[in-house]
């Protein structure tokens, strides 16, 4: 202060006031965005709670090069090409730019491909500069069966619901960990994905398994999905065969894919469903 300065009248209750506008408008921002109407999980919390604890950041390091897919691989994009996928009235219509197909308000693409238990390598960024909060930043999805989502999304210091946030089992298991690059960095996911396992008279036999790797850490660890993705409800199961494709969400938000590839995998299956 300087010297012989006078302080202000009645400073405290002045800055009490300021601190109070402050936090009334961060309230209203809502910082931990999400819903407490929903229904329960069986695990307790709500779909999509507002009080769900977000999970821990951890920094994954820089990004690599595209990894090469394995001799056995479905390659179903080599960066040039959406011959694999089709999109919503035919031919897919994503943008292809530099090598990596973007999402561009043409809706979502599904593999031609069906695939049963499988391996997935998906990579993918968010858009830079990022644009949006919550779940309207970098939002996509990659769906097994064209109905199970993993969550896509810019969860790079955005808070959103703990249950919609990268790596998230939509709606119904958040990542045990935020795994989440800056926006614009190249981002992996390995899938390990056991499809369920239906009775002949269609009721669940199995629930499907998900395992997901977000930039080489483990994010769901042989997680039961509860059925197909839901929002703001309770995922539940309806029967299906034993392939389905694989589709990938185009939720208005300009994220990129590239190097994206398949290895289906030959496990065992219950002797009703042979
Ligand atoms: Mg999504």
């Amino acid at each position: 202060m300087v010297p012989g300065m006078m302080l202000p009248i009645a400073p405290w209750p002045t800055a009490a006031v300021v601190v109070l506008a402050f936090s009334t408008a961060w309230a209203w921002q809502d910082p931990q965005p999400g819903y407490r109407d929903t229904p329960k999980l069986p695990d307790g919390w709500r779909v999509h709670d507002a009080d769900r604890p977000r999970p821990r950041v951890v920094d994954a390091g820089p990004a690599g090069a595209p990894v090469p897919p394995p001799a056995d691989a479905v390659v179903l994009f080599d960066g040039a090409s959406l011959a694999s996928f089709r999109g919503r009235d035919g031919d897919a219509k994503w943008a292809i730019v530099d090598g990596a197909m973007q999402v561009n308000g043409t809706g979502d693409i599904e593999t031609k491909a069906e695939f049963g238990d499988c391996q997935v390598h998906v990579e993918w960024a968010a858009p830079s500069p990022a644009k949006g909060d919550s779940q309207g930043r970098g939002n996509s999805g990659v769906f097994l069966f064209g109905r199970y989502e993993v969550q896509v999304l810019d969860s790079f210091a955005n808070p959103t619901y703990a249950d919609g946030q990268a790596g998230a089992l939509y709606g119904q298991k958040p990542p045990l960990v935020n795994a989440c690059r800056r926006p614009g960095e190249w981002q992996t996911y390995d899938i390990f994905f056991r499809a369920p396992r239906f009775k002949a008279d269609g009721t669940l036999d199995q629930p499907a398994r998900v395992t997901v790797v977000h930039n080489g850490i483990v994010v769901q660890l042989d997680e039961a999905l509860l059925g197909a993705t839901a929002h703001r409800a309770v995922a539940k199961y309806e029967a299906h065969g034993d392939k389905g494709p694989i589709r990938l969400q185009d939720h208005g938000d300009p994220v990129r894919f590239r190097n994206l590839w398949v290895r289906p995998l030959q496990l065992e299956r219950p002797a009703a469903a042979k």
